[in-house]
């Protein structure tokens, strides 16, 4: 791995400045959008007329994240998540728009309520690389979904009028697409909420855009700390240089980070995988904290894996990876359900309050259950 993505720069940019590189307003404005963008890959057949149809969620790729590709690879996991697929354009008869049924639990536009205590709070609808995978696809990229000022001010009255809300998930799209004063003025806001608890902040961020977290961004997140990061790393590769500063500043400006990876077809969907992931991320100090199942959103049937390989990674992590770097594996249900975890079945028999375990190497143990 080079330095700095800088150095492995795709030919558009041989020009560009390290300046330029290193500015998140430039990697903004740059983004690789049109299929002609892309000249410098060999597009395979399937990418090209996966652009050819895209539908309402559009393509956007930062330089940056184009330089972590392999070259020539259209397997490339990275290339994968960003690119668009004609696999995309096939609809599956239980696929939803919405999958997490999250329209239908809000109460005022920017919200959703569905567990008691906490609320999903929409600031904005863009993001620096729109992920194929996205469970919002219905609505993130689309600038007429875009967060008004009002909207916003909607959200904040509906919170602060609503004394069970404890947590506060700031979320998108990505909430860093907001400039540090709109950011700002939000945190500032909710923290002036006695009942707001927690405050959280969804972000891919330090994946896709890793120089957006800036010396002044840390700066603002600590001053309205404890904030919980959780960001969205689904490959080892995605781990640049850019990514561990953004992850260092992070740290040090006091925020608790975990990462909530999904789980992705041809993507990650190995032990060694998912193992090497988290290690890494363990190394800078982010916790795995979700193994997502994909969801029902439309046209990513083929990013979705069987229930049973997410059960298998999660059996296969165990005792091979300290508990710390074994994210809860969890089914978000379709239809606004909630999320529940699955776990290995560690049972191998019971007979009234005796019971005998398998652990981690398939030994049997007996224990003997309290009456
Ligand atoms: S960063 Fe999150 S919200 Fe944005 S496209 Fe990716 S998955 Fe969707």
């Amino acid at each position: 791995m080079p330095q700095s993505t800088y150095n492995n720069r795709p030919s558009p940019f041989l020009k560009t400045s390290e300046e330029e590189w290193n500015s998140w307003i430039w990697q903004h404005q740059n983004r690789l959008k049109k299929e002609s963008d892309f000249d410098w890959i060999d597009l395979s057949a399937e990418e090209k007329q996966g652009f050819e149809n895209l539908g309402d969620f559009r393509v956007a790729v930062t330089p940056h994240y184009a330089a972590l590709f392999e070259e020539g690879n259209p397997e490339c996991p990275l290339r994968k998540q960003a690119l668009p697929h004609i696999a995309e354009s096939s609809i599956e008869s239980y696929e939803l728009a919405d999958p997490l049924a999250e329209e239908s639990h809000m109460p005022v536009p920017g919200i959703t309520h569905r567990y008691p205590d906490r609320v999903l709070f929409y600031v904005s609808h863009h993001c620096p690389v729109y992920c194929r995978h996205c469970t919002r696809k219905r609505k993130v990229s689309d600038p007429l979904s875009a967060a008004s000022s009002m909207q916003i001010e909607g959200s904040l009255k509906y919170i602060r009028e609503t004394k069970s809300v404890r947590d506060v998930l700031l979320s998108g799209g990505d909430p860093l697409t907001l400039s540090d004063e709109k950011l700002e003025a939000i945190l500032s806001a909710l923290r002036k909420i006695e009942h707001v608890e927690v405050i959280r902040l969804g972000t891919r961020n330090p994946v896709t855009l890793p120089q957006r977290i800036t010396e002044n961004l840390a700066d603002i997140l600590k001053r309205y700390g404890p904030i919980y990061v959780h960001t969205h790393f689904n490959h080892v590769n995605e781990i640049s240089p850019e990514s561990r500063l953004a992850l260092t500043r992070l740290r040090n400006a006091g925020t608790v980070l975990g990462n909530q990876m999904v789980l992705l077809k041809g993507i990650n969907d190995s032990v060694e995988s998912v193992m090497e992931l988290n290690r890494e991320l363990l190394k800078n100090g982010c916790r795995p904290y979700y193994m997502l199942q994909c969801d029902f959103a439309q046209g990513i049937s083929h990013f979705r894996t069987p229930l049973q390989k997410g059960i298998d990674i999660i059996d296969a992590l165990r005792g091979r990876i300290g508990g710390m770097g074994i994210p809860d594996f969890v089914v978000d249900l379709p239809g606004g359900g909630g999320k529940i975890e699955l776990v290995p079945d560690y049972i191998q028999s019971r007979e009234g309050n005796h019971i005998v375990f398998r652990n981690f190497q398939g030994q049997s143990f007996p224990y003997v259950d309290v009456d």
